[in-house]
């Protein structure tokens, strides 16, 4: 990079976008595109934005500054619709002779306004018709015929900086790599990527950039299958130990006293798991499944199989809260026959122990030791389980619920800890769209549950504007109202409130996911986010909730502290519960009918799925009320909108994608900011069927070649795009 561009210029490129290679730079793709033979219209121009217009001097001044030895210039610059636009240099000199008027120039700068005058003060320009003294015919007849890039401002690096140094970097490379295998080419009919890359960023007027675009999607796609295919091929050659479970055992019994019927789903979903057990292959399948379509009883069926088979299971969740739930409901669900060695336990039972770090020293010694001697039939814990060196008799399956937090690199960490490596169960209450299954977790098989099971109360959601006093007074009686009709009520605030320091693993607790946050929109200022605290406190001030039993639940309270207060509101001891997101998942209380979210704004559409799954759980019709001060039309009352208008999560996690930028639906977390899509446009049915017809030739590809010795272009872009993902990756921590 130093050869291009400078030091301080390379860095605000690799931070804000990843650039770090001469070739890097040639995907960072324009916005949009200018005409040069057409001029802007000033009318479209809004004071603060930065703008790049082609437009013609009008006239151009210079007067000296009383101050300074300085010469000030003015020029003014005209539309066809006789708009102006005044350019601003505080120093005249190296100006004068370009900005004479008549000429015809493309301007970048930030749109300012001055004595009520659109103005750029020192902007970025380039006159593209010179005296025949200092322009080449190269480089008139090249802005004659081609259309102008406007790149994103990209890390404070401006539009025309950009288009200078991609120029200069297709001018610095030897050869651009190309990928893609000529058959592959000739049989998709694409571009090649060369040739791709010049039109993207010099198009001529006439050239076809959809063809280049989708070249570019392609490429993109194509990297990304090949690393996925190699993925599946190191799991499929991986043995692992087959597990099937005994006839009359742990599995059987469990079925036998299921106090409901698994629905068809649940029953067909079952049957693929059981089929993965049983091969001598680690599983490495993802379930997903509305919050509440049973999967924990999928799992649980799939954890006694293992232990029927003499192994042992491990279940995995995102915080303590959660793993505690788990383990508890897990006892539950299996009544004695997880009380294996008390007595009155089932003689074929297991045991089921939660461990945690916060567990006192000796409790946790007690649970370690019967993991390691396989008392313990089935483990629940935090992630953190994986990381730290706990000791399995025979570690036959891990499930991980919520795979939002669980990637690539805890999954190789999960293989160290077995002898063979384990099977693995994903479970997911997101719904994933097609274009991410088969990016994201396109190395693993999936199973999905459509159905719920039945006696679940619809859930209805409105949006409350958090400015109108009336209706937050009328959103606090409905509350009381559920209260008094023997229900109970969450109230979800976007954070603590405590100003203490995010704590660790906890911290998932009050921000919402990174993939989650909307996108800033113009809507959305600096604005101070209720906390949980300060809510509970006014809650407790609010005439209509007089009397009520209110509560509060974070990630930063001590465990048994949070365990007590859980237990009371499962218990109905508590009727309000203000807590952080802590509760997205998981949390199980059939009598809690209505959520408010405040705030919600600060909320993606998926978590405020998540969250409102938290009602309607019994017999009770659910209801969601989303106060939120953002305007409705904006792309954050979209968003609301979206989730007030269906509950169908496939629906909502298509409309999430088309709602977002391109290039951020991965997020942060899922890829890495570096290394998340950049020309593949997720939730789209044509980009759908281009990653398709991708991974169907990584595949041919790599079956062919695993190595991709052959395909040493493709091989090298692989690596660099798995070395971003590892650079991203160690960013995070
Ligand atoms: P998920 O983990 O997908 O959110 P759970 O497995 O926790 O869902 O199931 C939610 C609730 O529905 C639990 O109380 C569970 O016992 C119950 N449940 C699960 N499967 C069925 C079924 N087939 N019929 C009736 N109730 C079910
Ligand atoms: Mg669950």
């Amino acid at each position: 990079m130093t050869a291009v561009v400078s030091a301080p210029v390379a860095k605000s490129l690799e931070k804000a976008r990843g650039v770090v290679r001469v070739g890097d730079l040639l995907e960072l793709v324009p916005r949009a595109y200018l005409n040069p033979g057409r001029l802007s219209a000033f009318s479209e121009l809004r004071e603060g934005e930065h703008a790049v217009v082609v437009a013609r001097v009008a006239e151009a001044k210079t007067r000296p500054m009383r101050q300074k030895r300085k010469t000030m210039l003015t020029a003014v610059l005209r539309d066809e619709q006789g708009a102006t636009l005044d350019l601003t240099f505080f120093s005249a000199w190296g100006h004068v002779d370009k900005l004479l008027p008549g000429r015809v120039g493309v301007f970048s700068g930030t749109v300012s306004v001055f004595n009520r005058r659109l103005q750029l003060a020192h902007p970025e320009y380039e006159m593209l018709e010179h005296d025949a003294g200092d322009a080449s015919d190269e480089v008139v007849s090249r802005f004659a015929e081609h259309l102008m890039p406007v790149y994103p401002v990209t890390g404070g690096v401006t539009s025309p900086k950009l288009r200078r140094l991609v120029q200069h970097a297709f001018e610095q490379l030897e050869r651009i790599r190309e990928p893609l295998p000529a058959e592959v080419r000739l049989r998709r009919g694409l571009l090649g990527r060369e040739a791709a890359l010049r039109r993207v960023h010099a198009p001529r007027l006439d050239d076809d950039l959809d063809e280049a675009r989708r070249r570019l999607r392609y490429d993109e796609a194509f990297v990304l299958q090949t690393i996925l295919a190699q993925r599946r091929a190191r799991t499929e050659a991986l043995a692992a130990t087959s597990r099937v479970a005994t006839p009359g055992g742990l599995r059987d019994a469990f079925d036998a006293r299921l106090p409901f019927e698994l629905t068809p789903g649940q029953v067909a979903v079952g049957e693929e798991i059981e089929a993965d057990l049983a091969r001598p292959r680690p599983m490495h399948r993802l379930l997903q499944g509305e919050v509440g379509s049973g999967k924990t009883v999928i799992a649980l069926r799939a954890m006694l199989t293992v232990v029927d088979a003499g192994g042992q299971a491990a279940l995995l969740a995102p915080t303590e809260v959660l793993a505690a739930q788990h383990a508890r409901s897990l006892r539950l669900l299996l009544g004695d026959l997880a009380e294996a060695g008390m007595l009155g336990g089932s003689a074929i039972g297991t045991r089921v122990e939660l461990l945690t770090g916060s567990q006192p020293a000796a409790v946790r010694r007690r649970v370690l030791n019967d993991v390691v001697t396989g008392d313990a039939g089935i483990v629940v814990g935090t992630h953190a389980l994986i990381q730290q060196h706990v000791a399995f008799h025979d570690l036959a399956l891990v499930v991980v619920d919520e795979q939002h937090r669980f990637g690539v690199e805890q999954r190789d960490a999960l293989r160290e800890k077995a002898s063979a490596p384990p099977h693995l169960l994903v479970m997911t209450a997101t719904p994933i769209p097609r274009t991410v299954a088969m990016t994201v977790f396109g190395d693993m098989e999936t199973s999905t549950l459509r159905e719920l099971p039945r006696g679940r109360s619809p859930i209805t959601t409105h949006v409350v504007d958090a400015a109108r006093e009336s209706w937050v007074r009328r959103t606090w009686e409905r509350v009381a109202e559920e209260v008094a009709a023997g229900h109970q009520a969450y109230v979800v605030c976007p954070k603590i409130g405590d100003d203490g320091p995010p704590d660790g693993e906890e911290e998932l607790d009050e921000a919402p996911a990174d993939d989650d946050l909307p996108p800033e929109g113009p809507d959305e200022g600096p604005r101070p986010l209720t906390g949980v605290l300060e809510m509970a406190e006014r809650l407790a001030a609010e005439p209509a909730l007089a009397g009520l039993r209110i509560a509060v639940l974070h990630g930063r309270m001590d465990p048994d502290t949070k365990d007590a207060v859980m237990r009371a509101f499962g218990a109905g001891e508590l009727d309000v519960l203000v807590a952080t997101t802590v509760i997205e998942v998981g949390v199980d209380v059939p009598n809690a009918s209505v959520m408010v979210v405040v705030d919600a704004d600060r909320f993606g559409i998926s978590q405020l799925h998540q969250l409102r799954g938290r009602v309607g759980r019994g017999a009770v019709p659910g209801l969601c009320l989303l106060l939120t001060t953002a305007p409705p039309d904006g792309p954050t009352g979209e968003r609301l909108k979206a989730v007030e208008a269906t509950t169908d999560g496939f629906e909502l996690a298509r409309r999430d994608l088309q709602l977002r930028r391109e290039g951020d639906v991965l997020g942060a977390r899922q890829s890495g900011g570096r290394s998340s899509v950049r020309f593949l446009r997720m939730g789209h049915r044509d980009d759908e069927t281009l990653i398709e017809q991708a991974r169907e030739d990584a595949t041919a590809v790599v079956a062919r070649d695993p190595g991709l010795r052959t395909h040493p272009d493709l091989a090298a872009r692989v690596a660099a795009r798995l070395d971003e993902e590892q650079a991203a990756y160690l960013e995070r921590g």
